[in-house]
């Protein structure tokens, strides 16, 4: 079996052991007869899968025991919506920082719900670089402070987080979550879609302080209520069951990789290749992002032309490679080097733009 060397943005790679556990239970999970999609969310075996796929999270990101894990659906997408359901109050302002596509995306949900405030921008950067701690200034009665800690498009990362005091920092951390080591007691709320680093689409990670949980309004639908899932253990409704199964695969692999330090290592590691190759081609690469804001889990970069871009783009195709065209907004390289894709994978990435250089350059 040939796997492809993939660099896709969203959905993306899954590691090969996960996949082939899967397989293995497909059909019969742990001798019940079924396979976990055609089993009752309420009977015993489904609830040890959640309750191991809360229990590895806490585990691994090192949740404090006041906040909640929650598995919702609808996408990060459906949480730029239900965070300000929940928690933008009246008379006091939501504080998003614009850092590119995502935490624009987020901040016009808001916008729909409440009053809200830019609290930093990059935009007159071109959304390349990430803004200093000084430079975010949170109105003393916002309702939160929202960022996006990896801009999966522009390739831009949060290195660092600002300290927020009483106003809860919220953060989607949809690209890199589990990718390094966090201190989740700085947040109100972290929130996901799997579909990056965690798993297979279709769940949606929410990491919930218990005093925030407490604040849902009621005069809001229940499905849209964090109290409502954070009671039901997310339980409420049926869950996307298969793919919280193969969150707690996924989860499982990252304990057997010795948990998320070593994961951290491993992507710098794997991302020191590539920018390695963009900084030593002599300009031949150009990294988009500004070097002290790259992420470390999508590197995007530039050539010459256009037409150069097409040409790495299709004969990378030629050679194995899947996903390196940037995104339409932006345009140029991109590639995603998340959790699960293997260093062999970046090895190759790099050799392949050596001698892509050698015959362009
Ligand atoms: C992919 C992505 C989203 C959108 O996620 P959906 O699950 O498709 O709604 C939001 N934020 C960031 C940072 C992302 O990378």
């Amino acid at each position: 079996m040939a796997r492809a060397y993939n660099f896709n943005a969203g959905p993306a790679a899954i590691p090969l052991e996960v996949l082939q556990q899967a397989a293995e239970q497909f059909v019969d999970y742990q001798g019940a007869g079924m396979s976990i999609m055609e089993m009752s969310h309420r009977s015993a075996l489904f609830e040890g899968v959640n309750n191991e796929a809360q229990a590895l999270l806490k585990e691994l990101i090192g949740i404090p025991d006041n906040y909640q894990v929650l598995f919702l659906q609808g996408g990060a997408s459906t949480q730029f919506a239900m965070l300000p359901m929940n928690l933008l109050k009246a008379g006091r302002p939501a504080a998003y920082v614009k850092t590119g596509a995502w935490a624009d995306k987020a901040m016009k949900e808001a916008q729909l719900i409440g009053e809200t405030v830019v609290a930093a921008s990059t935009e007159s950067d071109k959304y390349m670089r990430m803004p200093s701690l000084s430079e975010i200034v949170v109105p003393s009665d916002a309702s939160y402070l929202h960022l996006t800690s990896n801009e999966t498009i522009g390739g831009v990362q949060f290195h660092e987080f600002p300290d927020t005091g009483d106003i809860p920092l919220i953060a989607d951390m949809s690209s890199d979550i589990l990718s390094r080591p966090i201190d989740v007691s700085k947040f109100g709320v972290i929130y996901a879609g799997a579909q990056k680093n965690l798993g297979p689409s279709g769940v949606t990670v929410v990491i919930i302080r218990d005093d925030l949980v407490e604040q849902s309004p009621k005069d809001i639908p229940a499905m849209f209520r964090y109290n409502t899932h954070a009671k039901a253990s997310s339980l409420y409704n049926t869950p996307p069951s298969f793919s919280v199964y193969m969150v707690g695969l996924v989860l499982n692999w990252i304990k057997g990789m010795g948990g998320v330090g070593q994961l951290e290592q491993y992507n710098r590691d794997k991302t020191k290749l590539i920018y390695d190759a963009i900084d030593q081609s002599g300009g031949f690469y150009r990294g988009a992002a500004q070097t002290g804001s790259r992420s470390f889990m999508n590197i995007t970069f530039r050539l010459g032309s256009e037409e150069l871009e097409k040409l790495f783009v299709k004969q990378s195709e030629a050679e194995g490679f899947v996903g390196l065209k940037g995104h339409r907004d932006v345009g140029g390289l991109r590639a995603s080097t998340y959790n699960a894709v293997p260093l062999e994978s970046c090895q190759a990435l790099a050799q392949f733009m050596a001698d892509f250089q050698k015959r362009n350059g």
